[in-house]
């Protein structure tokens, strides 16, 4: 026996606890401590962004069923101003290949043109 005052407890849920959470949609979740902190039909989780940038290399010109397609390539930058160098910290390679059939989709892909890409995951898969 000791006259000290008991040292706190850590918070431990009693086993299989259900925790609760009421979103601002109203909708409520209950599970383990792991629940998400957004609703899982209305969530609005603000989704973790990766964010490259690439530098248009080339492109090459096809006719697809009478239609000009556009293959444009692009790679990770990697020099070339301060930015691109903090860049290829990140994002030290990469490459995209991309057909576009959309004219004024591909006239944006000019030759030496930067372009940040985002990977922005989606919500529901
Ligand atoms: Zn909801």
């Amino acid at each position: 026996m000791s006259n000290l005052p008991e040292a706190p407890q850590p918070p431990t849920p009693p086993k299989g606890e259900t925790w609760t959470k009421v979103y601002d949609c109203g909708c409520s979740a209950s599970g383990g401590k792991d629940l998400p902190d957004y609703c899982a039909e209305h969530g609005t989780a603000p989704p973790t962004k990766v964010r490259a940038k690439f530098v248009c290399n080339s492109y090459e010109t096809s006719l697809q069923q009478g239609a000009e397609l556009r293959t444009v390539k692009l790679s990770a930058v990697y020099d070339g101003s301060p930015e691109n160098k903090q860049f290829f910290k990140w994002t030290p390679n990469g490459q995209i290949t991309m057909g576009v059939l959309n004219q004024a989709a591909w006239e944006s892909f000019t030759l030496g043109k930067e372009f940040y890409v985002d990977f922005v995951p989606c919500a529901n898969k």
